[in-house]
């Protein structure tokens, strides 16, 4: 895997390990190695048909001994390879010499994964010769432009500095300057390093049309900014052969359609959407994202009228607004705190009332460019009758349990009790009661632990009085 990384992340491909098992079989270790002989294809054909998983490349190690010595792919495209035996560090050559190594850890590997993703040998002539001046290069060779010609002579002609030891010219009598890194060509295991750009975007281009492999290729998205204040860069990953920049609104964001440069215009607020249409490399759908450019939108009035029926002193109300455009933040505030609390840091506040009267409270949406906001009003109203009684629950949300005090101003004393009992009922939001108990306690503990999370309605009959609270169960 690492020699899989070390040749093809730089061109963003990469491998991911979907597992392994063990093939014991003595007839593929010691069966003599042949392209030409059809009892060793056909014992090949068997072996990558073992236990082959779709949509992934089945990659066959074999030992260090074997009589395979150095590789073999199913096919260009293919879905298989086979790797195995031995070569020598001094020379290259298979088994030749001391200081044998295995062809598995090296990036011969890497090689027959190449032809499985579609890449030809560098010094490729089934398709013509390629010229040096890469004019044929689309048609002859490697079918890769920016990997140099290559004569098929150039093969294991290179020393242990990776330098070539002949000079060859082509068929226009220039000179063949190859590279000797390239892992589809022919130079001994410790010089393969990388594949090229071309060589990338050819590998997405087939596995694109590949039915056996395309489910290998990410679809490309858009990497960039979400909110623009007043300009950005837009690119796609992995990259595409082709790409188009557009703009849903380009009198509020101009999207520059070579580049993917992005400018804010005419102090334009609003969402726009970014598209990129793709093609070449394994790209062919076009992808979009949603940008918000500016400040964010305005808050909206809040989605139930806090004040019918009357919002009364020790009651506690959660409101709500729509999703604001563009917002990354909110903050609600009182701006009374003697009257009213208010708190929240979504599109939610919990409001409880503390004393009769009318005051505002307000919301603040913000994103990285600017701060919006609005303020609403209430009405408090003393529901009690002048008789001192309110309701507390805590904790809000609550998990487990909720602990309730009513508080009756008349009756202080008495220890933990009220003079007179008191009906609590909870009921949740289609009206129906989830819980009811009769009680004199002044505190009292609901268990709420086996309840769906979500807002009910407390309710206490006490004396004349209905006291009221919205609660949220949360976990
Ligand atoms: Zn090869």
């Amino acid at each position: 895997m690492n020699n899989l990384a070390t040749a093809y992340n730089t061109q963003n491909i990469s491998f991911l390990n979907l597992g392994s098992d063990n093939i014991n079989n003595d007839s593929y270790y010691s069966a003599s190695f042949s392209f030409s002989s059809s009892s060793y294809q056909n014992l090949y054909n068997q072996l990558v048909a073992t236990n082959s998983k779709n949509n992934s490349i089945n990659i066959y190690l074999l030992g260090d001994n074997c009589n395979l010595n150095g590789g073999q792919a199913s096919g260009i495209p293919g879905n298989a390879c086979v790797v195995g035996g031995s070569y020598s560090s001094q020379n290259g050559f298979p088994n030749a010499g001391t200081s044998v190594q295995p062809f598995v850890s090296s990036l011969v590997t890497a090689h027959e994964v190449g032809h499985c993703l579609g890449l030809y040998h560098t010094f490729e002539t089934y398709f013509g010769s390629e010229f040096v001046n890469e004019s044929n290069c689309t048609t002859a060779g490697d079918l890769v432009c920016d990997t140099p010609a290559e004569s098929p002579n150039y093969r294991w002609e290179d020393n242990s500095n990776c330098q070539w030891l002949i000079s060859l010219t082509d068929s226009n009598g220039q000179n063949y300057s190859p590279d000797p890194h390239n892992i589809m060509g022919y130079t001994r295991p410790s010089c393969l390093q990388y594949i090229t750009g071309g060589q990338g975007t050819r590998i997405r281009s087939v596995l694109g049309s590949s039915s056996t492999l395309s489910g290998l290729i990410a679809t490309p998205t858009i990497t960039g900014p979400t909110v623009v204040c007043s300009s950005a860069y837009y690119a796609v990953s992995p990259s595409c052969s082709s790409v188009t920049w557009s703009s849903s609104n380009p009198n509020g964001l101009s999207v520059n359609s070579s580049t993917g440069a992005a400018t804010r215009v005419n102090n334009y607020n609003g969402q726009v959407t970014v598209t990129a249409t793709v093609s070449g490399g394994g790209c062919s759908t076009s992808v979009s994202q949603n940008v918000w450019v500016g400040q964010p939108g305005s808050p909206l009035s809040l989605n139930k009228n806090i004040n019918n029926p009357p919002f009364c002193v020790g009651a506690t109300v959660i409101a709500s607004i729509n999703p604001v455009g563009g917002a990354s933040s909110y903050s609600w505030v009182s701006n009374n705190l003697s009257m009213l609390e208010a708190s929240g840091s979504s599109t939610y506040v919990n409001l409880q009332a503390i004393a009769s009267g009318t005051c505002t409270f307000s919301v603040t949406v913000s994103n990285t460019c600017a701060t919006t906001g609005k303020s609403y009003f209430t009405s408090i109203q003393d529901c009690s009758g002048g008789g001192g009684m309110y309701m507390t629950s805590y904790p809000n949300p609550s998990s487990t349990t909720m602990t309730v005090s009513v508080t009756d101003s008349l009756s202080k004393g008495n220890e933990g009790f009220l003079p007179q009992p008191y009906q609590l009922s909870l009921f949740n939001h289609f009206g129906n009661t989830v819980y009811s108990v009769q009680s004199d306690l002044r505190t009292i503990q609901l268990p709420v632990g086996s309840l769906p999370p979500g807002i009910y309605y407390l309710n206490v009959f006490y004396k004349e009085a209905v006291l009221r609270k919205q609660v949220v169960i949360e976990r």
